[in-house]
């Protein structure tokens, strides 16, 4: 569906076509903005118009409406051939899986899709050309709320063997959504990784005004090309200006925050380093540094694992056909770690059966222990084990790998109780 045909003949009397800056009078209301293509949510006499603060909003048209056209679309940045490689830069890799970062708005719906290749975004940010050559693999287009375990195996697949094939880094552009599971999922594949592994995302579209794209592409940029540090990151903004970027160690971080540029934090860990404006880094603790090896991805994942959030008044009977049939479950009890005196029976149920039952907590911050109260020391007596402060879906994850990478349960829960990937601390080294 396209503007209504009145609508449409305005628009082509004054000149107008999508991506002219437009000033419309309607409705005694004055408003300013780039021209959107009609879509299929809303009546043809409403002119769809992309603000400076980067949200559409739609104008119904009347007879005494006035629209002008104050400046033509902003020209299309011609396709640049790609670049010589240039000698003495680092070789970066850039895997693109979709999200925010590689989105703009659907000319449908006007609703954010991911669309953007990987090339068009190292052209439309040439500054991260400065400090390394960078080459794209397209892979995947989705949000990262689709993302499942074969694309995690892929990842850490295609990761592998771009640094076997000699990148300095591979940076990966994911959607925020569920990055800290795709960064602890590749932290775990991918074990000792001998260069650096970065996924980065944005909270705001390219398209819009706002957007943390460049900004977090860039930090993310400099990061692997000058930080000096093997392992899987994510780097992205610390602030809400563009004047601070937190690299946070991938088992380690959580989005906490639906809509801020800020919302990635690290939970019972500090960020391994941060990012100022000018791509200075300041490292707060020691770093692995890259070296020749090989990459190893270890990517078997034992599937039958679930997480389950306790709440008061959680009813066993609902959970006992899927915890019995599962290999693996991981508890996000409250404070210490805690379930229910009803639950516990259901616990030892799972164990006896050769189940692993693994408690996290849903405050975040802070050490598990079953040990301070009788009801953890019931879930302990019921075969469950806690994981100190390792996040709920880190350990998720880790449960998945530890199955598959063990001969059985007491083996996979050795494991889930070994720091593999800095994925938990004891109260001794805790950093915050
Ligand atoms: N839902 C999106 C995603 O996770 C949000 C984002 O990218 O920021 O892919």
């Amino acid at each position: 569906m396209t503007y209504s045909v009145s609508l449409s003949k305005l628009l082509e009397n004054i000149g107008a076509t999508e991506g002219s800056k437009l000033s419309v009078d309607s409705n005694g209301k004055t408003y300013i903005g780039r021209l959107m293509p009609h879509h299929s949510f809303s009546g043809g006499d409403i002119l769809i118009l992309k603000l400076s603060s980067g949200y559409n909003i739609g104008i119904r048209i009347y007879a005494d409406s006035e629209v002008k056209v104050l400046e033509p679309p902003a020209p299309v940045p011609k396709k640049e051939a790609p670049l010589e490689k240039k000698k003495g830069l680092p070789n970066i890799v850039l895997i693109g899986t979709g999200g925010t970062i590689a989105s703009n708005a659907d000319n449908r719906t006007g609703a954010v899709r991911p669309a953007l290749s990987v090339s068009d975004l190292i052209e439309a940010v040439p500054e991260i050309r400065e400090s390394a050559n960078i080459s794209a693999r397209p892979f995947l287009s989705l949000f990262s709320e689709n993302m499942n375990v074969e694309h995690w195996q892929e990842l850490a697949e295609a990761t592998a063997e771009e640094i076997n094939n000699g990148a300095d880094a591979v940076m990966i552009l994911h959607g925020t959504d569920t990055m800290g599971y795709t960064a602890a999922a590749l932290s775990f594949m991918l074990g000792d990784v001998p260069k650096p592994v970065v996924l980065v995302g944005a909270q705001r579209s390219p398209d819009r005004p706002s957007s943390d794209a460049p900004s977090n592409l860039i930090a993310a940029t400099r990061f692997c090309a000058k930080g000096g540090a093997a392992g899987v990151f994510v780097v992205m903004h610390d602030t809400l200006e563009d004047d601070s970027f937190a690299v946070h160690i991938g088992t380690r971080v959580r989005k906490m925050h639906t809509s801020r540029r800020d919302a990635f934090k690290s939970i019972n860990a500090a960020p391994i380093a941060f990012l100022d404006e000018e791509g200075k880094i300041k490292f707060t603790k020691k770093k692995r540094d890259p070296t020749t090896e090989k990459a190893v991805a270890k990517t078997k994942m034992e599937r039958s694992v679930i997480l389950l959030q306790f709440y008061p008044g959680m009813d066993p009977s609902l959970f006992e056909g899927i915890m019995m049939r599962s290999k693996g479950t991981v508890i996000v009890g409250t404070g210490l770690g805690h379930v229910s005196e009803e639950m516990i029976p259901l616990i030892k149920k799972a164990c006896d059966n050769g189940s692993v039952v693994v408690v996290t907590s849903q405050c975040l911050g802070g050490m598990t222990s079953l040990h301070v109260y009788n009801t953890g020391r019931d879930m302990l007596s019921a075969g469950a084990i806690s994981v100190k402060d390792m996040l709920p879906e880190t350990a998720y994850v880790k449960l998945m790998w530890a199955l598959a990478n063990s001969k059985d349960a007491e083996e996979a829960k050795k494991l889930m109780m070994t720091p593999l990937a800095e994925e938990m601390g004891d109260r001794r080294t805790a950093d915050v």
